[in-house]
């Protein structure tokens, strides 16, 4: 395991950490020029450099195949930016949207769906552009959940986040305000009690949404970070994404819900991996993930069952993509050990 005291940001600090071969410098730094590196303190402490499998490695740190775009992936792979009524603003469905406050993260993600948007200095809000976000959230009364993205927002200050949260609580038909984040597990130490009470807002719910794909991510730390926020009365959920090498077998499927689920983190999305630039090699078949949700299903408590959902490419929203248990014509259905029985129908 590496100890590491900063976040590594180079190519070079990588290797010098010993999380990549020297042999790897110049594969790493190639990919490097085009898309953000980051990994933390609390994410190098749990690489192990002698396995060349090591799923926690697999996420963080650059590979060259990441240059190779195949011709169905697309820079905006989720289709943000044709639902972008103002800058910072998605408005995909009609009583949420999202509000990207920043476009940095603690950690960069090999895989990210935002990868050609993200990184450091790309910057987020200016005060004006979220005054016009907040203005537009405060003139669609049909607004009734905002969730805070980026990048991801809990880099941000207890400060500026305090300051957000009691600007969006202000906003009557806004009654939910959600955090899409991985700070709990890749920098456990920044969720201090200011930022849990900034999170907070008098007579709003507040959600956090981790992301976190491995159960290994679930650090002692982690889990007390987690604990912090869920003992505050802020209730978490989690989301995942399916990715090969890290987490396409039940076990570790498994291993990673039941986890979540002792946290008192409710297993939310299971995404299939989006077709972001460079990352086929991490998407499995939606065959493939079906296998692994029925046999999810056949092993593991109903606590433990994520949705398995899929962004349609082209902004159409988020589907959830099965397994399906009744046959199309509604007369059979199926149990979790791949029995089928009749259902009678309705006299
Ligand atoms: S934390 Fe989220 S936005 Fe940031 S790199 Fe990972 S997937 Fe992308």
């Amino acid at each position: 395991m590496v100890a590491a005291v900063k976040s590594l940001r180079t190519p070079s600090e990588v290797v010098d950490a010993k999380i990549a071969g020297r042999d790897r410098l110049a594969a790493l730094e190639a990919v490097a020029a085009r898309y953000a590196v980051a990994i933390t303190p609390a994410i190098a402490g749990l690489i192990d450099p002698s396995d060349p499998h090591d799923p926690i490695a697999r996420q963080f740190v650059p590979d060259a195949r990441e240059l190779e775009q195949q011709p169905e992936e697309r820079g905006d792979p989720i289709g943000d930016d044709a639902f972008s009524p103002v800058e910072g603003v998605v408005h995909r469905y009609p009583d949420r949207v999202l509000l990207k406050l920043v476009n940095a993260c603690a950690v960069y993600c090999r895989f990210c769906f935002r990868r050609e948007m993200i990184g450091p200095g790309r910057g987020g809000l200016s005060p004006a552009a979220l005054a016009v976000a907040l203005d537009y959230i405060g003139a669609h009364p049909g607004i009734w959940e905002v969730i805070l993205s980026g990048g991801d927002p809990l880099i941000l200050s207890a400060r500026r986040l305090g300051d957000v949260v009691a600007r969006l609580a202000a906003i009557d038909h806004v009654k939910v305000i959600r955090v899409h984040t991985r700070v709990p597990a890749v920098a456990p130490e920044k969720i201090s009690a200011a930022l849990v009470r900034a999170l907070r807002a008098r007579d709003k719910a507040t959600f956090v949404i981790l992301h976190v794909n491995h159960p290994r991510e679930l650090t002692k730390a982690a889990r007390a970070a987690c604990a912090r926020l869920i003992d505050a009365g802020i209730p978490m959920l989690s989301q995942s994404v399916l990715l090969r090498g890290v987490n396409d077998d039940v076990a570790t499927l498994g291993a990673l819900m039941r986890t979540l689920v002792e946290c008192r983190i409710k297993p939310y999305y299971l995404h299939h991996a989006d077709l972001a630039p460079g990352t086929a090699h991490w998407r499995t078949t939606i065959a493939e993930g079906h296998a692994l949700l029925r046999a999810l299903r056949g092993r593991y408590s109903g606590l433990c069952q994520p949705s398995y959902v899929l962004d349609i490419p082209g902004g159409h929203g988020k589907s959830p993509i099965g397994p399906n248990y009744l046959s199309d014509d509604g007369t059979t259905v199926e149990d979790f050990n791949g029995r089928r029985h009749i259902y009678p129908p309705r006299r």
